[in-house]
């Protein structure tokens, strides 16, 4: 029997609605073990070569990854690298971003999407984003769009697909390329289709956090063969093979080290296998979020773009602290008390925002990137914008819409979401009791 003090929130001294932990994230198992003992048996750990022959495109798990990815993926190619991040510096350079050239690309993602554009002297243009879906807005887009935009770099954030519709024409109409970032959304589909490379080249992370993974590593797609080729020169040291290759401009095709190994590899592999049982489970757990939290006052359930399924890398919430009356950082204490604490960041039951948007991080701010002298800013034609207020949808999202909750993933139960609804209702339902305890803020002097 509840007695009344047990029912108070638990961020005020009552009881929590659970205490045992949630089980832990396992990501490995015999396969992975098995096809990882095989690699260490043969001794042979990397079979990569940095010059002309069989080996300038990897040994045969290498090779047998990236076939398989390309198969499951429903794409021509799959070109492995070390991580995403050198994943899309390689698809920059492979686009043929020169220095001055415009990428327009969103403020609300892992800072990579933006610097791999510095990489390549490129100049990120941030364009805002959709309030439901957190992607770029295609209108946005449209507008930023200059005679030295050469690309857009869209991201398909928390495993949402982006309007692909709208954004590919718009590539079409000015004749730019498209780079997806997928890194969160492997098995994420728009009108049936995966995305990853719709009208240009994009790819996937397979880092620790990302759905599967091969503790760092990268996949690229497309369907472009010539793409796919500057691509695996650029992974591995491509001015060495420039003239077996036939290939007569080394413009941006000097490369580094960016391979997978052949344990990654195999270990990629056999994760393959978990993919789609993985984005299966999330969305069932996903559906069940949604549907806990519907009529919460203030809070507005994840927002899934028609006839897309996505593949819920974390679940977004928006908040309205306006109609709750409480700040979101109250409110996500509050809900976590409820909750046991957390053993690593795949428990945090809410948190608040994601990232700042990126051009308020000092590189951008203070235009300073490659080298001290203002490169690749002072690259640019006219004058580009890293104003705060640039992107008024975005900073509002990550000060005060946004939560996310990373416990969307395996292998949590229906059972664990039911916890977590329970601890946001109970919140909800005393929130007044939590308006009474909030600090008012101070009036500015
Ligand atoms: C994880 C991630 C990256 C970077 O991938 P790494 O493999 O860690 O280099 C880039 N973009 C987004 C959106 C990501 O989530």
């Amino acid at each position: 029997m509840d007695l009344p003090h047990m029912m108070g929130l638990a961020l005020l001294g009552g009881t929590p609605v659970r205490s045992h932990p949630f089980a832990p994230r396992r990501t490995m198992g015999t396969a992975e073990r098995d096809a990882a003992m095989a690699v260490l048996d043969s001794g042979v750990l990397s079979a990569f070569i940095g010059g002309p022959g069989p080996y300038f495109l990897g040994g045969p798990r290498v090779r047998a990854f990236e076939g398989a990815w390309a198969d499951l993926f429903g794409y021509d190619h799959a070109v492995s690298v070390n991580s995403w991040t050198s994943g899309l510096m390689t698809c920059i350079g492979a686009a043929g971003i020169e220095p001055g050239d415009e990428v327009i690309c969103t403020p609300t993602t892992m800072s990579a999407s933006a610097t791999s554009i510095l990489f390549y002297g490129g100049v990120p243009v941030f364009a805002d984003i959709e309030p439901d879906g957190f992607c770029l807005d295609p209108a946005k887009v449209e507008a930023l769009v200059t005679p030295r935009t050469r690309a857009i770099m869209v991201a398909h954030l928390f495993g949402g697909a982006a309007d692909l519709d709208a954004l590919v024409a718009i590539a079409r109409r000015h004749g730019l390329v498209l780079i997806e970032d997928a890194a969160q959304a492997p098995g994420t589909t728009l009108h049936g289709r995966l995305v990853g490379a719709w009208h240009g080249l994009g790819g996937f992370s397979l880092n620790y956090h990302k759905h599967i993974h091969t503790g760092e590593g990268g996949m690229i797609v497309t369907n472009d063969p010539v793409l796919a080729e500057r691509c695996q020169l650029i992974r591995n040291h491509g001015e060495n093979v420039l003239e077996s290759h036939g290939l007569e401009d080394p413009a941006n095709l000097i490369g580094g080290n960016y391979r997978l190994t052949e344990l990654q590899a195999a270990i990629g592999l056999a994760q393959l296998d978990r993919l789609a049982p993985i984005v299966a489970q999330r969305q069932a757990l996903a559906a069940r979020l949604t549907q806990g939290l519907a009529g919460v006052p203030g809070l507005t359930p994840a927002w899934v773009r028609p006839d897309s399924q996505h593949s819920w890398y974390c679940y977004p919430i928006r908040y309205d602290e306006g109609a709750t009356g409480v700040p979101r950082q109250r409110f996500i204490e509050a809900v976590c008390a409820e909750l046991p604490p957390p053993a690593s960041s795949d428990d945090v039951a809410l948190t608040g925002g994601y990232v700042r948007p990126l051009y308020l991080n000092p590189v951008y701010q203070k235009r300073r990137a490659l080298g001290s002298r203002g490169f690749p800013f002072d690259q640019a034609a006219g004058s580009v914008s890293y104003e705060p207020g640039l992107c008024p949808v975005a900073e509002r999202t990550w000060r005060s819409d946004l939560m996310l909750s990373a416990l969307i993933r395996d292998p949590l139960t229906p059972d664990d979401i039911d916890d977590l609804v329970r601890a946001i209702h109970k919140v909800s339902d005393r929130i007044a009791e939590l308006r009474d305890t909030v600090c008012p803020t101070p009036v500015a002097a």
